[in-house]
């Protein structure tokens, strides 16, 4: 049986008094009714007891809790099923014996390794992927090798060539000894694709311009990217690699549109996302009902994965269910409780309150309308 439980000693002094205040006892009296009921809807008597914590659901509600959590997970973090009580992790073995099929394998779909971050095409909805991940060994103890000769083919374009000795030449020398010579492994790959692209940008767009050697970089990317064996970090390599080129082609033929990966909409390589939006709702001059009106008053890009999140209401701890970054919405900085739920310390936002606390977390009791149920029965 599972120990007493704040809430339930909540209830127990109530119940006492509705006791000695009538003679006729109703199995609603008796603590063991309540023992014995669902934890979160109070009406059912209980189907399941985790293994772990003991808490107590019936079928009805484990499984709609599950398949919220489940058909929510659709971000590229891996989700764990914890319990609606206390939040301990329940493991997939026991969880998902209390489910339909159908969950599990979503379940599964959602949370499979190396997924690709995805945006339908504004034009055709035709789903686009940033990178996919091709996990193929014999090529991978040469993509290290490949990645030198990408870097060697872009720079023998370049006048700038003959140049050894000058800036930027001499960082580029630097990133050719560590594909060359394969001691990627020894750095952190995040940092080295980031020092990489960051670099070679900079070359190509202020030592060669007018060369249009861009995509060469992007090719480049993507192959950094492939040398990540774990999938969280091959995550958030890709993200990086949005956030260096955001523009993508839409795959199919017959429509070629260039688009956005960050905001969805029309390619706009010269505008941040925001200018992107603000630019249409001006061409329009469309009124305060506009959809993208409303998607840049309530848009913010994550710090954590560069893709602008849409959020309608609530506290200022925002979790990004593409990245897993938690974050404040009011000032950016990573998730301390020292920014405040309702009011950030650094740039005094407010959020929303009531808004916030008029809907019920899913799974969480709702002590009020249990107390206004054994109200009316004391009456
Ligand atoms: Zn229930
Ligand atoms: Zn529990
Ligand atoms: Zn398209
Ligand atoms: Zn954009
Ligand atoms: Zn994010
Ligand atoms: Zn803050």
């Amino acid at each position: 049986m599972a120990p007493y439980r704040t809430f339930r000693n909540t209830l127990s002094p109530m119940m006492d008094s509705s006791a000695s205040a009538s003679a006729s006892s109703s199995p609603q009296d008796d603590l063991s009714y309540w023992m014995e009921r669902c934890s979160i809807c109070f009406d059912a008597r209980l189907d399941l007891c985790l293994d772990h914590c003991r808490d107590q659901y019936c079928y009805d509600c484990f499984q709609r809790y599950v398949t919220e959590v489940v058909t929510s997970s659709w971000g590229l973090t891996v989700k764990k099923i914890k319990c609606p009580v206390c939040q301990v992790h329940i493991s997939q073995s026991e969880w998902s014996k209390y489910v339909p099929d159908a969950i599990v394998d979503l379940y599964n779909k959602f949370n499979r390794p190396f997924r690709s971050f995805a945006r339908c095409c504004p034009h055709c909805e035709t789903e686009v992927v940033a990178c996919e991940y091709t996990r193929n060994k014999t090529f991978f103890y040469h993509r290290s090798n490949l990645i030198h000769e990408m870097i060697v083919d872009l720079l023998s374009s370049s006048p700038l060539c003959e140049q050894r000795k000058q800036h930027p030449y001499a960082d580029i020398q630097d990133l050719l000894k560590i594909y060359e010579h394969q001691n990627w492994r020894n750095s952190t790959l995040p940092a080295l694709h980031e020092r990489t692209i960051t670099t070679l940008l900079d070359f190509v767009t202020h030592h060669v311009p007018g060369l249009s050697l861009t995509p060469k970089v992007y090719a480049i990317s993507r192959q950094i990217l492939l040398l990540e064996m774990k999938s969280e970090t091959w995550k958030r390599l890709q993200f990086s690699h949005i956030s260096f080129f955001p523009n993508v082609e839409c795959t199919n033929t017959s429509c070629r549109a260039r688009f956005c990966l960050q905001c969805g909409y029309d390619a706009h390589p010269d505008r941040t996302c925001e200018e992107k939006m603000q630019q249409m709702i001006d061409e329009r001059q469309s009124s305060d009902e506009d959809p993208i009106m409303w998607k840049l008053k309530h848009s913010k890009q994550c710090p954590g994965c560069s893709i602008l999140i849409t959020r309608d209401e609530g506290c200022n701890k925002v979790d990004c269910s593409l990245c897993g970054y938690s974050f404040c919405w009011a000032c950016l900085s990573s998730w301390s409780e020292n920014c405040g739920f309702y009011r950030c310390t650094v740039t005094g936002w407010t959020a929303n309150q009531d808004r916030a606390d008029a809907k019920t977390e899913l799974g969480v009791p709702n002590i009020s309308y249990i107390q206004s149920k054994l109200s009316s029965h004391v009456i």
